[in-house]
């Protein structure tokens, strides 16, 4: 594999372009909006630089990484000469059952397209295809560059040659891939949404407020971050649809979004992306400031 084609260049596709750009891939990097494709670019150079302030890569490196990067608004283009497609555009199920029927038609007959969805099932979305066996599910974690893990879905018609494949494309990111079946939020979602939406049905609630509730977990259980503060960096709206896919997939009423998570998202406060969530973004310093609405 040579060349890779990322569709969507938001939070995700700009990462996933980035790693396989800094492992010597060419990249296709295809989005609908100009301003969104400009807006990657513009991180993946923040985040090289970044990388060669902490001295491990060079400024050579950097040029090369930015290099094997180029960028497209049209799918036709940005696909013509994909042996991997991996797909990262908005959570949305007609949106993504749209663009692989467009890329199925498009890509050349032997790429293999992978999808980063969250949570929507890979076999779903490989039923729009005529090419089944060489669909598969490429979870990656945010922030990509950092993050080791890549969730490999098998869907129902996934086959061994194309699983092992990415397994191994996976490594040679550097990452470490584990593989699971298609079921709803895979493993990762399955297990860190209900949590997330259950801190917030806590905060909804008034059990305690969001600093209490997300100093509880980093000190508690030993988490990085708490589970509002990791919402906020997912995006509100990925969150809401995630566990929309699981209360709608299981039939489970444990899997209802939180209605005060439906609200902030109707309301566009989708955490980091949209400048205010659980916390205020924006302001230019490392602290965490809790967002107005939810001050004591
Ligand atoms: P995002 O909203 O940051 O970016 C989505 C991008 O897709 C936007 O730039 C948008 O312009 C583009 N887009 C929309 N329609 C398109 C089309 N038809 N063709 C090309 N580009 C199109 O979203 P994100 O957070 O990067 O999520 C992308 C995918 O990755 C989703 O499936 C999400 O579930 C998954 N994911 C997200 C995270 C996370 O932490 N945010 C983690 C793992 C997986």
């Amino acid at each position: 594999m040579k060349n890779i084609t990322v569709i969507g260049a938001g939070t995700m596709g700009n990462g996933i372009a980035h790693v396989f750009a800094q492992s010597g891939y060419h990249v296709s990097l295809v989005d609908i909006s100009q301003d969104a494709l400009d807006r990657g670019l513009a991180t993946i150079t923040k985040n090289l630089d970044r990388m060669i302030k902490k001295e491990k890569i060079t400024e050579a490196d950097k040029n090369s990484t930015l290099g094997n990067i180029n960028t497209f608004t049209d799918l036709s283009a940005g696909v013509k000469n994909a042996d991997l497609v991996v797909e990262a555009a908005t959570e949305n199920i007609d949106l993504k059952l749209k663009i692989f029927a467009d890329m199925d038609a498009k890509a050349p007959a032997d790429a293999i397209l992978a999808t980063n969805t969250s949570s929507i099932s890979i076999t779903k979305i490989a039923s729009v295809t005529e090419r089944p066996e060489k669909v598969i599910g490429m979870h990656f974690m945010n922030p990509v560059p950092v993050m080791k893990l890549v969730e490999i879905i098998r869907g129902y018609s996934t086959s061994d040659e194309v699983t092992k494949q990415i397994m191994e494309t996976s490594k040679n990111l550097g990452k470490v891939p584990v593989e699971v079946n298609d079921y709803p939020g895979f493993v990762a979602n399955r297990i860190l949404m209900p949590m997330i939406n259950e801190a917030i049905i806590t905060l909804h609630e008034g059990v305690a407020g969001v600093e209490e509730i997300d100093t509880v977990m980093k000190l508690g259980m030993a988490h990085p971050m708490g589970p509002l503060q990791l919402a906020d960096f997912i995006g509100l709206d990925v969150c809401l649809a995630i566990m929309e896919v699981l209360y709608e997939g299981f039939g489970n009423p444990k899997y209802a979004p939180c209605p005060l998570l439906v609200n902030m998202v109707t309301a566009k406060k989708l955490g980091v992306k949209s400048g205010e969530g659980f916390y205020s973004w924006g302001h230019g310093t490392k602290d965490l400031i809790v967002a107005d609405a939810f001050k004591k």
